[in-house]
């Protein structure tokens, strides 16, 4: 009889021994390599710092290298391989035949990036293939000097404030840029008219502003602009080509994700901007002097060849517009030219710093 039998404990314990040792090498080998490509992902992401002012070669941004990228058809990672490792060689080495078939790719006037924005012919990331409509139709090419010159920009709107806002400009005929939450109510939707056909730059920010929401993945960010773009465009017919995150490109909430969100928004051709001079109106108590003098002062201490002024259209920061003649008046005296963002415009993007 086999059951009960010397024969049948052999096999038992041979088949309870190998189960076991294939078992355990399976885990080992399992978590092994969950554990080492999360700390290298970890270690990846701590060691980082996005080089977003790297400029190589003969004025290539990152965003250009990003769209050079795009149009051979290199994968996201790839992409952000080659942003993380911050190396004038590796990006050479990624883009030199390109170069090599387009001598004027970095210098203006050149249309040979006009492939970029189009889906890849295979996707390697699944989010890639989502809302295969949300395409910038004009990736920019180079981006231009604009020394002097002034981008006063509103998160959060349009709101309560938005007419005051618009009614100021307009007295001034000054262009500014609005990155909008959106909406499809239809008071939302006529403000959203009026800005656009005021002539200002409408770019987009967040529908929910729910931080934990969108900066969940991909996707939920994918999500949230795409709602907030269509709510845009059906309202004013622009498809914006420009965007602000919530929080900054780089916030508390985006520590894991900001890289590929801003490879997968730049592969689509869009750009985003940062600020490199706060209004500080959103912080609590931001009254008429703090606002205007942190606005003056950031011009004034800012280094960089243009200023791009952070500043909120939102209902509970009236601050804002009354402090926003005074500003104006006082900078146009001092020579400074005022101006709309567009894509064209060199971005001022955060990085960190460790
Ligand atoms: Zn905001």
């Amino acid at each position: 009889m086999y059951f009960g039998s010397v024969k049948f404990f052999k096999h038992l314990i041979y088949t309870v021994f190998f189960t076991w040792i294939a078992a355990a090498t399976f885990l080992a080998v399992f978590f092994g390599f969950k554990y080492f490509s999360e700390k290298k992902n970890a270690e990846a992401v701590a060691a980082s710092s996005f080089p977003g002012q790297i400029v190589i070669p003969d004025g290539a941004s990152v965003e250009q290298i990003f769209l050079v990228m795009a149009t051979k058809r290199y994968s996201s990672q790839d992409m952000l391989d080659v942003i993380k490792s911050g190396d004038e060689e590796i990006f050479a080495e990624y883009v030199k035949d390109y170069i090599a078939e387009n001598p004027d790719i970095f210098n203006d006037g050149d249309n040979a990036l006009s492939g970029a924005g189009t889906p890849f012919a295979s996707s390697d990331e699944p989010y890639m293939e989502l809302y295969p409509e949300l395409y910038a139709d004009n990736p920019p090419t180079a981006f231009k000097e604009d020394s002097g010159t002034i981008y006063l920009t509103f998160d959060d709107g349009p709101s309560d404030r938005t007419s005051d806002i618009l009614e100021i400009l307009d007295r001034y005929d000054i262009k500014a840029t609005f990155f909008v939450c959106g909406g499809n109510g239809e008071k939302e939707q006529e403000l959203m008219r009026q800005v656009a056909e005021a002539g200002h730059t409408i770019g987009i920010h967040s529908i929910s502003h729910d931080y934990e929401k969108i900066y969940a993945s991909v996707e939920s960010y994918l999500d949230d602009f795409y709602e907030t773009y269509m709510s845009v465009y059906n309202a004013t017919g622009v498809k914006p080509q420009i965007f602000r995150f919530p929080g900054g490109s780089i916030n508390n909430y985006n520590r894991f994700t900001y890289m590929q969100i801003i490879a997968e928004m730049t592969r689509r051709g869009f750009v985003y901007y940062d600020w490199n001079v706060s209004g500080e109106d959103a912080v609590k108590g931001a009254d008429w002097t703090s606002i205007y003098n942190n606005i003056m002062s950031g011009i004034q201490r800012n280094t960089a060849d243009r200023s791009i002024v952070l500043l909120h259209d939102s209902q509970s920061k009236e601050n804002t517009v009354y402090v926003l003649e005074d500003v104006i008046d006082e900078l146009l005296a001092d020579g400074y030219k005022f101006d709309k963002l567009d894509n064209t415009v060199n971005p001022a993007t955060f990085t960190y710093r460790d």
